[in-house]
């Protein structure tokens, strides 16, 4: 179903144009608050009352993501519906698929929801990735190749933040740490010897368009993303290009619309895999809102609305640092109010909130991306602002 939804227009029940999200957590938000931007009236489908993007959006419907008469609420709001997080059922953007455009689509999103069907999904692509096996029966346990070993053991679906994975050496360890998991559909892959993480966000539009932000260089810290840096310095020649194809063959293998985003490890030998993939904006493309001349967010609106696609352009070189809940908490484990003020002190730093109420270890808050007219000034701002909040020190290049 492709339709053009123009911005600002009334569709024939009078209503003015709406985008609509199924989810409200920060992506979500994000995407709201471009789409209000380009005037757009907005719809967000989430359970919780207080969701970020609930919050700003003109419409919430609060409810289960296949509850039948909340997709039906959404649906009759909105002219074109997307997504902002992977675990939204298949099933539930299959059935507003069918009377709306839903983009990306359902297809590509199971595929994203699940790692053995993802890593298919970067064979089909001709993208190397990790050697791995899939685990789903005692067969399969007794069956793993001794090659794989370090490995680390993955839930197949509902992972995140490294949430659901354990470090694994020998086969008992393997075994232990599959029950600890309850013996539910996993893939062990192989420890690989990073030198690098990157990413590359792709938009690819119904008619196979596609244009692609810069390569990213991430760091993270307890499985969660702690820094992106763009341009992404102190690779291997070559690597942004090899990344950039790869995204483009994958979206493609998909007939994918929409915003993608392709993780990848660079290896001590140079060579390039990729790990993950997210059927949506991703956290280390928060930095195009404040360095780019066309945000994610922005691409997510058009891909949706049906609108023309340009290549955006990175104006600034930009440091983004993650904001999570542990920031909230003083030495002594009291509740604070990090010290803004002295951080938006510094030239170039962009604060972002998400407006979650409750702060929890590890829960991300925000985020804050310094841009500068260097990268090695970009970077040095954003040393002194994580000093100034009590972070660890930026991971060196
Ligand atoms: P996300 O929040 O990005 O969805 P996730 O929980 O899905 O995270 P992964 O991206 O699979 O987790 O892994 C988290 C991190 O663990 C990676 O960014 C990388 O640092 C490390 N890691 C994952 N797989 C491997 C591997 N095969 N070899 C070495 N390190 C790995
Ligand atoms: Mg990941």
């Amino acid at each position: 179903m492709k339709r053009v939804i123009l911005p600002g227009s009334t569709g024939p029940d009078g209503r003015p144009a709406t985008l609509g999200v199924m989810g409200g957590g920060q992506l979500g938000r994000m995407f709201v608050q471009a789409a209000q931007a380009m005037g757009y009236f907005t719809a967000v489908l989430d359970p919780d009352p207080t969701s970020p993007a609930g919050l700003v959006a003109h419409y919430h419907v609060q409810c289960g993501y296949l509850d039948e008469q909340g997709l039906a609420q959404l649906m009759q709001r909105c002219a074109a519906i997307t997504t902002e997080f992977e675990n939204v059922p298949a099933q539930a953007l299959l059935s507003l698929g069918a009377h709306r455009p839903v983009s990306p689509g359902a297809d590509a999103v199971a595929v994203c929801q699940h790692r053995a069907a993802e890593k298919a999904q970067f064979g089909r692509a001709g993208v190397a990735c990790a050697p791995y096996a899939v685990i789903e029966t005692d067969a399969d346990l007794a069956a793993v190749d001794a090659a794989l070993l370090p490995g680390i053991l993955k839930t197949s679906t509902l992972g995140y933040d490294g949430k659901g994975q354990v470090r694994v050496a020998t086969r008992d360890e393997l075994a232990a740490a599959w029950a600890s998991l309850k013996g539910v559909p996993c893939v062990l892959e192989k420890r690989l010897p990073l030198a690098a993480e990157v990413s590359v966000i792709v938009a690819r539009d119904a008619h196979g368009h596609m244009v692609q932000f810069p390569l990213q260089r991430n760091w993270h810290r307890d499985g969660i993303l702690a820094v992106t840096e763009v341009p992404a310095r102190g690779l291997p020649d070559g690597i942004a290009a090899r990344a950039l194809d790869a995204a483009h063959a994958i979206a493609a293998s998909m007939d994918y619309v929409g915003v993608l985003c392709v993780e990848f490890f660079v290896l001590d030998d140079g060579a390039l895999v990729a790990n993950e993939m997210a059927p949506r904006p991703h956290n280390s493309g928060h930095y195009t809102i404040d360095a780019c001349d066309q945000s994610q967010f922005d691409l997510q609106v058009r891909t949706t609305a049906g609108l023309p696609l340009v290549a955006p352009r990175l104006h600034s070189p930009a440091v983004m640092l993650n904001l999570l809940g542990d920031l909230w908490f003083d030495a002594d484990g009291r509740e604070r109010t990090p010290p803004w003020a002295d951080v938006l002190a510094l030239p170039g730093v962009h604060l972002h909130l998400y407006g979650k109420a409750s702060p929890r270890r590890g829960r991300k808050m925000g985020h804050l991306t310094v841009t500068a007219a260097d990268a090695d000034a970009a970077r040095d701002v954003a040393q002194q602002a994580a000093a100034r909040l009590g972070l660890p020190l930026l991971p060196a290049l």
